[in-house]
């Protein structure tokens, strides 16, 4: 039975024509594709969003709510989210952390262009294409939400951008590569990471990231929950290391129901806060929750469900099985 899927053009570098200038909708962004190209039957839903780099936590929410509920309510085989590449892996995680029963019952694939549409070799076509054909593909049922460009399919858990300006510009590393579209199917070429906590509640949008220095001051910290912050995820050196001179605003913020989360700036394998030899870590002594090797903005998305879950310690708890 011809599979179906369900495309959500949200415009961007994948969509932008210069001569003349304009942004294909999703059925221009089709028409670029040779049919017999298709692995699908695709029906477009055109999504007004901002260029990634402004788009919203309300806009992604969105979107991962749409591609849930197509496949689970709709009865799509698959969901195409099209996104600006600056930030496609925070909304891929999103739609991951959000995914629930439908990734057991569809693929969902998120993916952009580094070229524009009108430029020569434009990748756009081939991302959408390829991406077609990994969401129809059982293959990756159960892989949870991934990203497709330059035919490699990426876990959302694992995936960063990695160079704003080649084809490549993806990468899982440390972490493998999932799989592979070649010869109109996937080709898997790792397991995909463990399954996230279930979702519950309403995500919580107003999540702070902040990147640690040397000599900080706390007063940053203080300074976002000021101005509503319901949480925060601070980006640290090494091994998830943060200055000292914090410490004592992690612990008061913690104390007061604001839930820090500490990341690291490196690409490093999950290390537990927990576990980490003396001297190391410490934030996690002073209440700060580890982020379980994810990637800063990562940990944010998390983080932003994680508060729809409920209080401080549901927060903790989901992040100790994330
Ligand atoms: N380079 C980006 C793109 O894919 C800009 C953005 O993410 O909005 O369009």
């Amino acid at each position: 039975m011809v599979k179906r899927v369900l495309l959500l053009a949200t415009g961007d570098t994948i969509a932008y024509s210069r001569r003349p200038a304009g942004v294909a909708s999703g059925a221009g962004l089709l028409e670029t594709i040779p049919p017999d190209a298709l692995a699908a039957d695709v029906v477009v839903e055109d999504v007004m969003a901002e260029p990634s780099w402004d788009t919203s936590p309300s806009t992604m929410l969105g979107l991962a709510r749409r591609a849930r509920s197509a496949i689970l309510e709709r009865g799509f085989d698959g969901v195409v989210i099209t996104h600006g590449t600056d930030t496609l892996e925070d909304c891929a995680f999103l739609a991951d952390l959000l995914a629930g029963r439908a990734a057991e019952h569809g693929g969902i694939v998120l993916t952009g262009a580094m070229r524009y549409l009108d430029d020569l070799s434009a990748d756009g076509p081939r991302n959408l294409a390829s991406s077609v054909t990994a969401a129809a593909d059982p293959a990756l049922r159960g892989a949870g939400a991934v990203v497709c460009l330059n035919d490699e399919l990426h876990a959302a858990r694992w995936v960063t951008m990695t160079d704003a300006t080649s084809v490549a510009a993806f990468s899982s590393a440390p972490f493998p590569v999932l799989g592979r579209v070649a010869g109109g199917r996937v080709e898997t070429l790792a397991e995909p990471p463990p399954r996230p906590p279930a979702a519950a509640g309403e995500p919580e949008t107003d999540v702070a990231l902040i990147k640690t220095y040397p000599g900080m001051d706390p007063v940053l910290l203080t300074a976002v929950v000021d101005a509503g912050a319901r949480g925060i995820v601070l980006e640290g050196t090494g091994m998830a290391n943060v200055p000292v001179s914090l410490f004592t605003t992690i612990s008061e913020l913690t104390e007061w129901g604001i839930p820090v989360v500490v990341a690291s700036r490196c690409r490093t394998r999950q290390v537990p806060l927990e576990d980490l030899p003396l001297g190391t870590g410490l934030a996690g002594k002073v209440g700060a929750i580890g982020a379980r090797g994810l990637a800063p903005s990562k940990a944010r998305a998390a983080l932003m469900v994680a508060l729809g879950t409920g209080g401080p310690r549901a927060v903790r708890d989901w992040f100790g099985r994330l």
